[in-house]
């Protein structure tokens, strides 16, 4: 796993403490490559098919908007499952950017988690449907 990578460090995170806190994808030093989820996605559904799957769901390993290749790997996950709805997870934090939109606006639904910045555990999870 790489180091967890985030813009916020929320006391509750599942992931522990977050290694590289990060404000802007630029900041990110080596982002994970569409290429290699990719790959992974599909030596995965070799041995499951996508029968099996309700959802592809992008966490990342902290925020996953910080990837600028993110809509590229929407894209094409979409094409590999593409009878399945892709969602991302994120804490919203970057939404400003238009960049950063028109990678979400590839997909599904993005859980838009308010209340991570002020370490709230009790966060509303919001689900826009795009
Ligand atoms: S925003 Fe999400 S991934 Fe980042 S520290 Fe908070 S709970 Fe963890």
């Amino acid at each position: 796993m790489p180091p967890k990578t985030c813009t916020f460090d929320c006391v509750y995170c599942q992931l522990g403490k977050t290694v590289n806190k990060v404000s802007k994808p630029e900041d990110v030093r080596i982002p994970v490559a569409a290429k290699k989820v990719v790959a992974d996605l599909r030596r995965a559904l070799k041995n499951d098919p996508s029968k099996s799957i309700d959802y592809v769901t992008f966490s990342g390993f902290g925020e996953p908007t910080l990837n600028l290749q993110l809509g590229d790997m929407v894209d094409q996950v979409k094409s590999l499952v593409s009878s399945k709805p892709v969602a991302v997870l994120t804490n919203a934090s970057l939404v400003h950017r238009k960049d950063v939109r028109a990678n979400l606006a590839q997909c599904l639904a993005v859980d838009y988690k308010r209340g991570c910045k002020s370490n709230s555990p009790h966060h509303v999870p919001v689900w826009f449907f795009l």
